[in-house]
C-alpha cells in the first residue's frame, strides 16, 4: 500500500500550510475541531530516524501552527502528540510515517478524562533515569 503521507494530495488531503520540510493537514478522524497533523515531507517511520534539519523544520511548522491556532482561531490550549504504535496491526488509523498531532484543548475537555496517573517509587524513577543518562 502506498504511504498516504508521502502522497497527501493523491490521498485527498488539502494542505493547509507547509515549509521546505513539512506540511500540515486536518486529521482524517479529528478528536476536536482544529485537530491538525504536521507531517515531514520525507518518509520516516519514527522520530528517531529523522535527520536534524527535517526534525527542526517540522518543529518550526508545529510552532507556527500552534501560534496561528491561538491567535487566529482562538484556541485556548493545545496538546502536541506523536504516537508510535508498532504493536498495533495495520488499519486505516495506523500510518507508518511519523507525524505530530496538534490537538486544541479546553478546560476539562474529553481528553482530560480517561487517563489515570500511576504512583512511581523513587527507586523505579532512579532506575529509569540511570538507563537514560
Ligand atoms: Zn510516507
Amino acid at each position: 500500500m502506498a504511504c498516504p503521507f508521502c502522497n497527501p494530495k493523491e490521498s485527498g488531503n488539502t494542505i493547509i500550510a507547509e515549509n521546505e520540510y513539512a506540511y500540515v493537514i486536518h486529521d482524517k478522524h479529528p478528536i476536536v475541531e482544529g485537530h491538525l497533523l504536521v507531517i515531514p515531507k520525507r518518509h520516516y517511520e519514527t522520530i528517531v530516524e529523522m535527520d536534524e534539519k527535517t526534525l527542526c523544520g517540522t518543529m518550526l511548522l508545529v510552532r507556527e501552527m500552534e501560534k496561528r491556532l491561538m491567535e487566529r482561531v482562538g484556541v485556548k490550549g493545545l496538546t502536541l502528540r506523536q504516537n508510535w504504535h508498532p504493536f498495533l496491526k495495520e488499519d486505516e488509523l495506523v500510518v507508518r510515517h511519523v507525524h505530530f498531532h496538534i490537538i486544541p484543548r479546553e478546560y476539562n475537555d474529553k481528553m482530560a478524562s480517561g487517563i489515570e496517573r500511576i504512583e512511581l517509587s523513587n527507586i523505579k524513577k532512579n532506575e529509569i533515569a540511570k538507563k537514560l543518562r
